[in-house]
């Protein structure tokens, strides 16, 4: 049942690949009502339905890299603006980098939104496994894992029955590129984040289920 997030707030998803962003993101938006944007899931919906801006981005996410910040920026902002969103949103790997950071920043401020970082903190080792674990469906994106979540007999979605496949994001020599582009570009937010926003929570996500983990994040977002 929805309950308002305290405050008009944009709420950051920020972690580093596979601690959890998407997952989290989905029950806060269950919990608090407010839209969930995802650049990922926008980036892969192009891709999906094969406009001129996936062909771009295509190539450049199976290889494990940022698309560029004017790219993102653009699809972001054109998101965050739509009315849905005048009350608060959950943003999940968005910003990336600093220049991201700094734009939204200033559309936050526009839009009277506060901006009120969760910072997934995960083991390393738990990442690996999760990410070489993940599968999605490729017609309506339900998430699935292996282990903790696995798809229906002989691989199939529970919503549409489409064979469930390996994100090309989530191989594993492409997983490397994906944390390198992680420390090298989105790491350094936090300090930038750190400085600017009066709500800051980091939560360390380890083994616990993703219920678990995400009862967390509500907890400490509607207790801190
Ligand atoms: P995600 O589902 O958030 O892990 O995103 C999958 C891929 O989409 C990333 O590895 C990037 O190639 C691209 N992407 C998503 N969000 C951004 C962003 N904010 N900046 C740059 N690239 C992004």
């Amino acid at each position: 049942m929805a309950n308002a997030t305290p405050g008009k707030a944009a709420i950051l998803m920020f972690g580093p690949p596979g601690s959890g962003k998407g997952t989290v993101s989905k029950v806060l938006m269950a919990r608090f009502g407010t839209p969930h944007v995802s650049t990922g899931d926008m980036l892969r919906e192009n891709v999906q339905a094969g406009t001129e801006l996936g062909r771009q981005a295509k190539a450049i996410m199976d290889s494990g890299k940022l698309v560029s910040d004017e790219l993102v920026n653009r699809l972001a902002d054109e998101r965050i603006r739509r009315a849905d969103c005048a009350g608060g949103l959950i943003l999940d790997g968005y910003p990336r980098t600093i220049e991201q950071g700094q734009v939204l920043m200033q559309l936050l401020a526009e839009l009277g939104l506060e901006p009120v970082v969760v910072f997934l903190d995960v083991d390393y080792n738990i990442i690996i496994r999760r990410l070489t674990a993940r599968r999605s469906c490729p017609k309506c994106g339900a998430v699935y894992n292996l282990e903790s979540k696995p798809p229906k007999a002989g691989g199939l979605c529970e919503a549409d029955d489409t064979p469930v496949a390996i994100r090309d994001d989530d191989r594993e020599e492409v997983i490397r590129q994906r944390f390198l582009n992680y420390e090298r570009q989105t790491q350094p937010l936090v300090d930038f984040f750190a400085g600017k926003v009066k709500r800051f929570f980091r939560v360390t996500v380890g083994e616990g289920s993703p219920q678990e983990n995400s009862e967390r994040v509500v907890q400490t977002l509607l207790n801190g």
